[in-house]
């Protein structure tokens, strides 16, 4: 993916430019991100993202400080000197206080310090567009008798509560806004755990395990076992 924007031709989510030269990290951000419904466009040079983001057609910038060629804090005080209100999320790898201080002076609106999770990172996003008075992605996901509630956490099967530690919410949450969609162990790990999670992929199906207990998932299965790779959430087939 070397000096390349990769870019989904039909998503309809915010526009989320994402600024990093890290490739694992920035390949990390615009999946997990892809995935999330969101229209990211991935780029590692500092000059071709203050390029687009003078565009001025993206909803959030996420900017790593740290670029080889002209650094966040430059990139985003341009954004600011050409009058584009566009909210930045900035990615730093030091802990330092100035750097946070610069970057709010600079203009950014929030930061993020390296190692972060992936549920934080939407957290921020998630704030960022409600506070610029974007479209929230919906409160409620509902399917096969199950409510969802993003705000609340809380979840109801046929009208009675079910009580999910954060996990299996997040696991939850995953199946219903991709039906049908099979998941290998490792995205989920990446997703719900978070990119720096280091460990055994079978913490996976113990939490899907605990999960479909919890559902009172029987078969057929509403959470789909594909032996050797994942796993897939199929409403239609619940009982
Ligand atoms: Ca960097």
């Amino acid at each position: 993916m070397e000096g390349k924007e990769r870019k989904l031709e039909n998503a309809s989510g915010p526009k989320v430019l994402v600024v990093e030269d890290e490739p694992t990290i920035l390949e990390f951000l615009e999946t997990g991100l892809r995935y999330e419904g969101y229209d990211p466009t991935a780029v590692q040079e500092g000059k071709r993202g203050l390029e687009l983001a003078l565009q001025g057609t993206f909803d959030v910038i996420i900017l790593d400080i740290m670029l080889p060629d002209m650094d966040g804090f430059e990139i985003c005080r341009r954004i600011r000197e050409r009058g584009l209100d566009t909210s930045i999320l900035m990615l730093t790898a030091k802990k330092e206080i100035e750097d946070r201080v610069t970057g709010l002076d600079a203009g950014a609106d929030d930061y993020l310090t390296k190692p972060f999770s992936f549920k934080e990172l939407l957290a921020r996003l998630r704030a960022l567009l409600r506070r610029s008075g974007h479209t929230q992605e919906p409160t409620e996901l509902k399917a096969a008798g199950i409510i969802l509630n993003v705000e609340t956490r809380e979840v109801r099967r046929n009208d009675q509560s079910v009580s999910l530690t954060p996990t299996e919410f997040e696991l939850l949450k995953m199946f219903m806004q991709h039906p049908r969609r099979v998941f290998t162990r490792e995205t989920l790990l990446n997703r719900v755990w978070g990119y720096h999670y280091i460990g055994d992929a079978n913490i996976v199906d113990v939490h899907v395990s605990h999960l479909r207990e919890k559902l009172g998932d029987k078969p057929p299965r509403l959470i789909r076992t594909h032996y050797g790779v994942g796993y897939s959430f199929h409403p239609e087939e619940a009982v």
